[in-house]
């Protein structure tokens, strides 16, 4: 993917992969065969497990227990018959043989609620709730997040556990599971995505041979989440699954949980106003409403991105903007992933009315200076994805589709009501075609069309598409041929 050299982040979010494989999950002699120990819940208590199967789920909170309070009191779980139970509420735990105290975290206060805030993203598909607050004697998945696994009497190279049902990967009501923090380090990331596998565990699933879902031993592939497409069972290679031929986890989660519903959050701009003149130096103010607030992503003419947080942000553009209208692209997220998205103009100085008004490599659109063709991504730049241009729309001519790689054009959006400028020399402001009539995001200007190849933009730039397609179609044929020979070499 290409790198957007326009891009000006105001937040570093680092995103170190996990430096220990969850692999180590555990490496105990029992069940070296399977390189990772859940202990299995024993199955002669058909009462835990019909509540399971009836209570649907029996219930939507998660509670991330930090064991603040001089470390948590976990029982042994048995109850009158002797059978092992698990219950959160009262701190009764199947799968250790001898009470134990599981230590305060001691990573901070901040590093917890910033795991909290990525467990949610993780869950925020499903209508789950992940709590950080005691939810007392309400029903709830509960995972202990301190100490080493000595402390509850695991081997020492066991980063995480939890209790899981082997024979029908039923959820396990308020089951409690562990991280043990202070063996596996300090990184956000590692241990929120190791709470998000244990709680997995908890709530029926096994583990997958996929490096992007949670439920994986892989890593350093990015950030993960349940994905949504049927995947092989396994820790370093493939085996069968517990339940099933292979596990969709989003889906699991989903017929348990359901989508999450409601806004979430949102989002007002408080000065300027909408459409107003504005001097050089002025600044947008911007209110989050939101119960889990987590940023404002902020995008202007297609060129100029940030990433705001708090619930009272400012942005204030660069100094050496063009002068014209300032088009916005303001989108809210709260941990969940929730999102408000919201357009937003205000005019600097004049509109522009051709690209002479303008920096060097830019266009005018309808009054504002954006990237033309000569900028990686710009108006009239090639992409074969909606991610290679700056202005997030690839338009493809269904006609020019070559092979599975399209030739495409990057486009601006139009007739938004803007001034007058419309389209550049080249470009027309249309639906683009195969959207339909309505198009699937409004008009955009759109490269005009002579017979096979696109046109881009009038100056020296107007014959690169042709010269580019035909490298190309010659990449294509190459490619084509070589995944062929490599398919038969695998064979
Ligand atoms: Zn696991």
């Amino acid at each position: 993917m290409r790198a957007r050299t326009l891009v000006k982040p105001a937040l570093v979010v680092a995103l170190a992969s996990p430096a220990t494989a969850l692999a180590s999950e555990t490496s105990s002699e029992e069940d070296a065969d399977r390189g990772y120990k859940t202990v299995r819940v024993p199955y002669e208590h058909p009462e835990l497990w019909l509540s399971a199967l009836t209570a649907s789920p029996p219930s939507r909170v998660i509670y991330l227990d930090g064991c603040w309070d001089g470390g948590c009191d976990i029982d042994v779980g048995t109850d009158d018959s002797g059978n092992r139970i698990e219950d959160a509420r009262e701190g009764f735990s199947s799968i250790i043989d001898e009470p134990v105290v599981i230590p305060s975290f001691t990573h901070g206060e901040e590093s917890f609620e910033e795991i909290a805030a990525c467990v949610r993203r993780i869950f925020g598909p499903f209508d789950v709730e992940i709590t950080t607050e005691d939810p007392g004697d309400d029903p709830h998945w509960r995972h202990l997040m301190g100490g080493y696994p000595s402390d509850a009497g695991f081997d020492a190279n066991v980063m995480g556990v939890s209790p899981y049902d082997f024979e029908g990967c039923r959820a396990i009501p308020n089951a409690i599971s562990y991280s043990f923090t202070e063996l596996v380090g300090d990184d956000v990331t590692t241990l929120c995505e190791l709470a998000a596998h244990e709680l997995g565990h908890s709530l029926g699933l096994d583990h997958a041979l996929e490096c992007r879902d949670p439920m994986t031993y892989l890593s350093a592939c990015g950030p993960k989440s349940f994905q949504d497409e049927a995947l092989e069972c396994g820790e370093s290679s493939p085996r069968s699954c517990y339940c099933g031929e292979s596990q969709n986890s989003h889906e699991i989660l989903m017929t348990k949980f359901g989508e999450r519903a409601g806004p979430g959050v949102e989002l007002e701009v408080l000065a300027p106003a909408e459409g107003a003149q504005v001097d050089a130096d002025y600044a947008l103010e911007l209110e989050v409403t939101s119960e889990f607030p987590d940023r404002v992503e902020v995008t202007l003419n297609s060129q100029y991105r940030e990433v705001l947080e708090g619930s009272s942000p400012t942005f204030v553009p660069p100094a050496d903007i063009s002068d014209g209208v300032h088009l916005y692209e303001l989108v809210a997220v709260d941990q969940y992933d929730r999102r408000a998205e919201q357009t937003f103009s205000v005019t600097q100085g004049a509109p522009c009315s051709g690209s002479s008004d303008c920096g060097d490599a830019e266009e005018c659109v309808e009054g504002r200076c954006v990237p033309g063709a000569s900028v990686d991504g710009g108006l009239g730049a090639e992409c074969a994805a909606d991610d290679d241009c700056l202005a997030d729309r690839c338009s493809i001519d269904p006609d020019q589709e070559l092979d599975d790689s399209p030739a495409g054009v990057c486009v601006e959006p139009c007739g938004l009501g803007g001034a007058d400028g419309e389209c550049p020399s080249g470009f027309s402001c249309i639906h683009e075609p195969g959207a339909g009539d309505e198009g699937a995001g409004g008009r955009v200007c759109y490269a005009e069309r002579g017979g096979f190849c696109s046109v881009a933009p009038g100056g020296s730039t107007g014959a690169a598409p042709v010269v580019w397609l035909v490298p190309l179609l010659f990449w294509l044929a190459m490619r084509a041929g070589s995944s062929r020979r490599g398919a038969r070499g695998r064979a």
